[in-house]
């Protein structure tokens, strides 16, 4: 299996946001990179670089605003007295339907959804070329491959067309299934992070061209907590082409196996012509964020279980943290999707 990946993606480097109000070494860390890659050799992947494929790709899904300010805001926060080192906002628009602030600060509020996607003058190229490596990806699928992987990081299923959030800041999922549509007539995004995919939803809401699904731990009581919900279905014409499975806390494999075959009836009642996974490994039992109890053998069950919807399919990594079994976990997934028979 073909997996890309660009050493630019591990420069972006956050240092910190607030959980329930606590100031947190933010677990996003550039670490992250070194296991996965290690899990992707592991199963017999050939890593890649990406090339350069310039705003387009990009631009598909994102707003002119939202990537005018996510390439500039560095620069400019650090024209303001006794600004903090990263980007973090302090002050959201209740409604977005209001007037667009000329003001970095009111910007920052206005394009990031919380403090956990903190940007530094390293972050928009490490965004950039993680899409990229979705993009290369998803090419690789539309000439031919059976399935590819994209290493990305950052993470990108919670960005939202003009919104970052939960460490996210291009929307690589999202990226991917555009880049399928080119020549096929209907994409699923298959979600099984441990967090919903909120970003993901958003961007696709109103459209029927492309189904978004995701399974993830409630979120009644756990991020993004205002998006995930079982009665999110699209609208309009999207309206029916999105299907949310949020799962109880610390549902394990039997239960995720489950879910997941409700979520390959709806994929297959939609006919896609393509896949694209967005691969959390924080759904696992030992993942600091501790929401779900899937094991490592689960997520192998889990890639084999993929794998047998028989679609042309690009994996593209979101969420899943700093733990001795990371690299690991991403083996068992990719291994069991058939990565050294492919
Ligand atoms: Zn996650």
């Amino acid at each position: 299996m073909k997996a890309f990946y660009a050493k630019e993606q591990k420069r972006h480097d956050p240092k910190a946001f607030l959980s329930s109000g606590a100031a947190q070494p933010n677990p996003e860390k550039p670490e992250r990179v070194e296991r996965l890659l290690a899990g992707a050799l592991s199963a017999g992947c050939t890593i890649e670089r990406p090339r350069n494929h310039g705003l387009g790709p990009v631009a598909a899904v994102h707003t002119p605003e939202y990537l005018d300010f996510l390439e500039h805001i560095y620069t400019r926060w650090q024209r303001i007295d006794g600004a903090s080192a990263e980007v973090i906002p302090n002050i959201h628009p209740i409604a977005r339907n209001g007037s667009y602030p000329a003001s970095a600060v009111g910007q920052a509020g206005y394009h990031m959804a919380d403090t956990a996607c903190p940007i530094s003058g390293e972050t928009w190229q490490s965004a950039l070329w993680s899409a990229w490596s979705a993009v290369d990806a998803a090419e690789a699928v539309r000439s031919g491959a059976p399935v590819a992987y994209a290493l990305c990081r950052p993470p990108g299923h919670h960005a939202f067309a003009d919104v970052a959030g939960g460490f996210c800041f291009i929307n690589n999922s999202a990226v991917a299934a555009q880049v399928l549509r080119k020549t096929a007539s209907r994409v699923a995004i298959l979600d099984v992070d441990l967090h919903h995919g909120n970003g993901t939803q958003g961007i696709f809401y109103a459209r029927p061209d492309v189904l978004t699904v995701s399974l993830h731990a409630d979120p009644v009581r756990f991020y993004p907590f205002f998006w995930g919900h079982a009665d999110e279905r699209g609208e309009g014409p999207g309206l029916g082409y999105n299907f949310n499975l949020p799962l109880p806390r610390k549902s394990a494999d039997a239960a995720f196996l489950e879910a997941l075959e409700v979520a390959f009836q709806r994929i297959r009642a939609f006919s896609p012509d393509a896949l694209v996974v967005a691969l959390g490994l924080d759904a696992f039992e030992g993942d600091p964020f501790g929401g779900l109890s899937v094991t490592t053998p689960g997520f192998s069950r889990i890639g084999e279980a993929i794998a047998k919807l028989g679609l042309p399919t690009v994996i593209v990594q979101e969420g899943g943290y700093l733990c001795d079994e990371l690299g690991d976990n991403l083996t068992a997934f990719l291994t069991g999707f058939g990565g050294k028979a492919r």
